[in-house]
């Protein structure tokens, strides 16, 4: 297993204005390593494998860092567990998710603004974002 992907996110932070600490490149270097989906507990494991002592709290502040910057993006399986994934873009878009093998692709085609703001507008409210994301099951998984 190579480490480019992960040597590739920390030059992407670094390129984003974060200063980088040795331990906290440890820590963008093994997110860019993971595969999938993955969740804050999955990769306390995979920083403790490969650099020990590292404390929880920097891989914690060093995840919602990533997240603040746009080179991660935190989305909510159906059962409410925050994942994390790489590869989206930073623009707003939606998500379908597979409840089978927690893929999720992403949808770049907003289709439910125009129902947001009539929504929001028919409550008295000034809309300022939307959420939405749907779940299934994905091709792969239904053939099972
Ligand atoms: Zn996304
Ligand atoms: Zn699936
Ligand atoms: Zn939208």
């Amino acid at each position: 297993m190579g480490n480019s992907e992960g040597v590739d996110l920390v030059r992407r932070a670094e390129q984003r204005g974060v200063r980088l600490g040795a331990s906290r490149a440890h820590v963008i270097r093994v997110i860019g390593e993971m595969r999938r989906p993955f969740n804050a507990s999955e990769l306390l494991e995979a920083v403790e494998r490969e650099t020990p002592g590292v404390g929880r709290a920097t891989v914690f502040r060093t995840l919602q860092l990533l997240c603040d910057i746009g080179l991660l993006e935190q989305v909510r399986l159906d059962d409410g567990q925050p994942v994390y994934i790489a590869d989206h873009s930073d623009a707003h878009h939606h998500h379908l998710i597979c409840i089978g093998c927690d893929t999720i692709v992403e949808i770049a085609d907003c289709q439910v603004g125009r129902l947001a703001q009539v929504i929001a507008k028919d409550q008295g409210f000034q809309l300022t974002g939307h959420t939405f994301d749907i779940y299934g099951l994905c091709s792969e998984c239904r053939k099972g």
